[in-house]
């Protein structure tokens, strides 16, 4: 490819903008996005595509379509599993038009979080790339753990950007990017186009404004885009029906969607996932002296810095980190259980009884937040 430099782009395409009410799959609009594949492949650029619609694409066939579909997780999953292949039949027959394959990898989240398997998911992602083949992800909907399954690909997505190291991660949806206001109700909305740093603000905003329709919405796109920017990868919020929306975002075209700023520096994927990809089970107290220890000099949490323990966390759980108003400063996985760390918060290490862990969050797994 010259000497332009080959970028690996991760885009993204929800239930909402491939599949009606009704779960049939919108086969011009995968078209649309393959051959947009097909053009970033010949200009020599890798990319995976995240696609959702399993579940909604096995509906029609089991007449579950519109308003007969079931509630039950169960059953859900039994209808991922006929909607899968639909799904990939469709991407295989779209990208074959361009001789181009499909590699079909559905993840399970403990495919980020354990780290072999971290290495095996990233090992075979990246020789598919190698081998001109593009990977078409689903999360594993059919056989994934109802308790700690996603449910939700923007996040999958933006984990497999942090896999694949991207440049670029685009999630498409049904909206021009991040709005000012919902264009439902305001029609002088209009379109963020760059966003440095997602604060709590923009926070409230997507969860106010949210899709016009899709499970995800703007809320869980800024959600991903952020665990992206601190994966080191830019991200392109935009329609998925604009035309040439990934060649475009691809090339940094102005005006695309809502562009996210990667951060400078990449979290580890054990760090990231702590951070981001899992829920605080607890929250964790601390004193003045142990925020600023932990917030200057990357140490670990010791029970003597402890003044709270709120929540029945377990010892492996990811907790919040607050300082002594309350305010959230950090994320960590705690070593010990919400009982144990109650009854020895405050004492040094010299006065800990045998066998209790002296860290109640060690540095490698403790984030400080912005
Ligand atoms: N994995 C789900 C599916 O393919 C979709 C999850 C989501 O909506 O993000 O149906």
């Amino acid at each position: 490819m010259g000497d332009r430099k080959r970028t690996t782009t991760v885009v993204k395409i929800g239930t909402s903008s491939i599949t009606d009410e009704e779960g049939v799959i919108d086969s011009g609009l995968v078209a649309k996005l393959c051959d947009e594949v097909a053009i970033l492949r010949e200009q020599g650029h890798w990319v995976v595509v995240v696609t959702s619609g399993a579940i909604a694409a096995g509906l029609p066939d089991l007449g579950m379509g519109g308003a007969g579909r079931p509630r039950d997780a169960v059953t859900l999953q039994a209808v991922s599993a006929v909607g899968q292949g639909h799904l990939i039949g469709t991407y295989q027959r779209e990208l074959a038009r361009h001789d181009l394959m499909v590699g079909q990898v559905l993840l399970a989240p403990l495919d980020f979080f354990v780290r072999k398997q971290y290495l095996h998911a990233r090992g075979t992602l990246t020789r598919l790339l190698e081998l001109g083949v593009v990977p078409v992800v689903n999360e594993n909907d059919a056989i994934a753990d109802d308790e700690i399954r996603f449910g939700d690909n923007d996040r999958i997505a933006a984990l497999v950007a942090h896999l694949v190291e991207a440049d670029l991660l685009v999630l498409l949806t049904d909206t021009p990017g991040l709005l000012t206001s919902d264009p439902r109700l305001d029609a002088n909305a209009s379109l963020i186009e760059e966003i440095i740093e997602i604060d709590q603000e923009l926070e409230r905003l997507a969860g106010a404004t949210g899709s016009l329709r899709g499970s995800g919405g703007m809320a869980s796109k800024l959600a991903a885009a952020k665990i992206a920017s601190w994966s080191g990868v830019r991200t392109v919020i935009a329609d998925a029906r604009r035309s040439g929306v990934v060649v475009d975002a691809c090339a940094g075209t102005p005006g695309v969607g809502t562009v996210v700023r990667a951060r400078e520096g990449r979290l580890g994927a054990r760090r990231l996932w702590i951070a981001f990809a899992v829920g605080s089970s607890g929250r964790v107290q601390v004193d003045a002296g142990a925020r600023r220890a932990l917030e200057e000099r990357r140490v670990s949490l010791l029970p003597a810095g402890v003044i709270g323990v709120t929540g029945s966390f377990d010892a492996g759980d990811a907790v919040e980190i607050v300082d002594p108003d309350g305010v959230v400063f950090a994320k960590g996985m705690v070593r010990q259980d919400a009982r144990l760390l109650e009854a020895h918060m405050g004492m040094r290490t010299g006065e800990l009884p045998d066998g209790v862990s002296h860290e109640v969050i060690h540095a490698d797994d403790l984030v400080v937040l912005p």
